[in-house]
């Protein structure tokens, strides 16, 4: 295995007609949009809940805890950073109190759309929020659904924990690094 080091994935621009987005009233909050991360072209798309700064508070360039930790837990479970693509239920992080259902749903629509153009191999949704709304079901859980592949509008789905949580709780990661296993499984197939 080659050796770790976290790292800035690439930004993939939001759409020209897109990036001035204020459907959700979200944009008043003032953090930035991000639109998705790593090779805009992979195979597997990861869905998280909202983007994580990708600047400091002087503006340069961090990998927060999340990127970090879901990073390893990707090298190590044998996925390279070009089979891999992040993006968010949220475009923008909100930084205080908001509709959360209200919110969501309006800007799920961007998803629906980004996935109808990528149209990736597998996805993988990460934490309850991105299991919840991908699945459009709030009763689920990562919990109740992870170690399986489910068809989920047509794309083969599982789940896995949110990488934040596995930092804050060390017993989670090693479901974490497991669930992204067999996503490198099914990807690579079984010689892989
Ligand atoms: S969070 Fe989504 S819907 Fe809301 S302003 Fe940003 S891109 Fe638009």
């Amino acid at each position: 295995m080659t050796s770790f080091c976290p790292e800035i994935w690439p930004e993939d621009p939001a759409p020209e007609s897109q990036k001035d987005c204020r459907e959700c009233g979200l944009y008043q909050q003032g953090s930035r949009m991000v639109w998705g991360e790593g090779n805009a072209k992979a195979p597997i798309m990861i869905i998280l809940d909202n983007p994580g700064a990708r600047e400091d508070r002087e503006g340069n360039p961090m990998v927060c805890g999340t990127r970090q930790t879901l990073q390893k837990a990707a090298h190590e479970a044998g996925l390279d950073k070009d089979e891999l693509y992040v993006t968010y239920i949220l475009k923008r992080k909100p930084v205080r109190a908001y509709d959360k259902e209200k919110t969501r749903t309006i800007c799920m629509r961007h998803l629906d759309e980004q996935i109808f153009k990528h149209k990736p191999e597998l996805i993988v949704c990460l934490g309850n929020v991105a299991v919840q709304c991908f699945f459009r079901n709030p009763e689920l859980d990562v919990k109740g659904l992870r170690g399986s592949w489910y068809e989920v509008d047509g794309y083969q789905t599982t789940v896995a924990y949110h990488p934040l949580a596995a930092r804050r709780r060390p017993n989670l990661y090693p479901l974490l690094l497991e669930d992204l296993q067999l996503v490198a499984a099914k990807h690579h197939g079984p010689a892989g």
